[in-house]
């Protein structure tokens, strides 16, 4: 029990492990679950992949053990950071649990053991656990209405911000940004708030960005802060990290948008964004004491109930977070991140000698360039994704892994 050892003391669990060790930790992992083969398992409605279809005994295996994570099919369903979960799944749920604990103590600064999370079905889905958590707090806790709950954040917001709100059923305001540096201000924050409380409003779900889908931006938090004490508004506050969680925090330079900052309550991270995991891996993150507002406890035939939105879950895919995250290591992603961020240097570089106009942060690998200089054939050329595609007023360059200069130099000189 080594590892229990490890967890309880202050040292890092994200160490950079050699492939050989993720194998075994993975594969004493799935030894530890239910095996439907082995074992008379009678009463779940579960079982591994179909044999027919997918080969249990192919070589291919032996060595792989994502494959091997989906031929089992261990069913993650509900939080298992609260002490309480499925027992035929035991093996893999640890896993998980250090993926959550990466994320929130050594990724976000968060304290060791103070978070609860699960893996999402993606950053959709953990924006609308963050939303849904807070209105139920809200309604509980401070007997608010639907009515007087609204969600607050900057108009380039993600549009699962709009959807929450659809699915929630409550208000959403949104803080209108600089044209050309994607702020928010503490001008364009008063005016939000004042036009919500003029329709009632006295509890904000405050989303602060930490990396924009279009733009890459990040949100200064202190100003939402400052803005929602100066109008004595009741608030919380999550950050939305499904593009920018695997990014900006290995970035150079301070960050308000972690778990260190106490007015952060909860993230979303995406791990099949820029960690290039398989879909199905947001990742949801809250400080302990405020699941219990997601809990359904109609859940009765699930061990430990349900703290999730989502319900039954691959066990696979919080196993391949794990992998790359150990794979690389700490210092590993760092260099990774640097890399792409001086691609996106270069990139700037080559716009700025064409006298293009375009935004980027400076410490994020997207390029929003305005689209009178992007002919409409260019952007189809080279996959450019616009704002808008009835009448796009920008087109985006995301420096992925694949997106090299050997890659960009064609779109600088077709820009040219
Ligand atoms: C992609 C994205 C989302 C939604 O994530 P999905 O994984 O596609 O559900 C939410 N917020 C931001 C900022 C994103 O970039």
């Amino acid at each position: 029990m080594l590892r229990k050892n490890t967890r309880a003391t202050n040292m890092s669990i994200w160490n950079k492990l050699s492939q050989e060790e993720i194998q075994q930790r993975v594969f004493d992992a799935l030894a530890e679950n239910i095996n439907y083969v082995d074992e008379n398992i009678l009463g779940v409605p579960a079982s591994y992949l179909d044999e027919k279809v997918f080969p249990h005994e192919s070589p291919l295996l032996r060595d792989a053990p994502f494959l091997s994570s989906l031929i089992q099919n261990p069913n993650h369903i509900g939080c298992h950071t609260l002490g309480k979960s499925e027992s035929f799944f035991a093996g893999t749920q640890q896993i998980e649990r250090e993926l959550i604990e990466i994320c929130a103590a050594e990724i976000l600064h968060g304290e060791k053991g103070q978070f609860d999370g699960y893996v999402a079905s993606g950053g959709t889905e953990a924006n609308l656990q963050a939303i849904w958590i807070y209105r139920n707090y809200f309604q509980r806790k401070h007997q608010a209405s639907r009515e007087e709950i609204c969600i607050l954040c900057s108009e380039d917001s993600h549009y699962s911000m709009d959807k929450a709100a659809n699915v929630l059923s409550i208000d959403i305001f949104k803080v209108e940004v600089e044209e050309d540096s994607r702020e928010i201000s503490s001008a364009s924050i008063r005016v939000a708030i004042e036009s919500a409380k003029a329709q009632g409003k006295k509890h904000f779900i405050v989303i602060a960005n930490m990396m924009t889908t279009m733009f890459g931006s990040v949100d200064k938090v202190d100003l939402y802060v400052e803005e929602l004490k100066k109008q004595a508004c009741h608030y919380k506050i999550h950050v939305d990290g499904a593009f920018g969680g695997f990014f900006y925090p290995f970035t150079k330079g301070q960050s308000k948008l972690n778990f260190s900052n106490p007015e952060i309550n909860s993230v979303t991270l995406d791990a099949h964004k820029m960690a290039q995991a398989p879909y199905g891996t947001g990742i949801f993150l809250i400080r302990k004491g405020w699941i219990h507002y997601a809990n359904t406890q109609e859940a009765s035939y699930v061990e430990g109930e349900d703290f999730t939105l989502i319900g039954s879950r691959s066990g696979a895919n919080a196993i391949a977070v794990w992998m790359i995250l150990m794979k690389h290591g700490p210092f590993g992603w760092r260099e990774k991140i640097f890399i792409l961020q001086k691609r996106t240097e270069w990139m700037c570089d080559e716009l700025k000698k064409l006298d293009i106009q375009y935004y980027n942060h400076s410490r994020s690998n997207i390029i929003t360039i305005q689209a009178r200089h992007v002919a409409p054939k260019i952007a189809q050329t080279f996959g450019l994704v616009p704002d808008n595609h009835d009448r796009p007023q920008w087109y985006k360059i995301v420096i992925m892994e694949h997106v090299t200069i050997e890659r960009l130099l064609p779109l600088v000189m077709a820009l040219s």
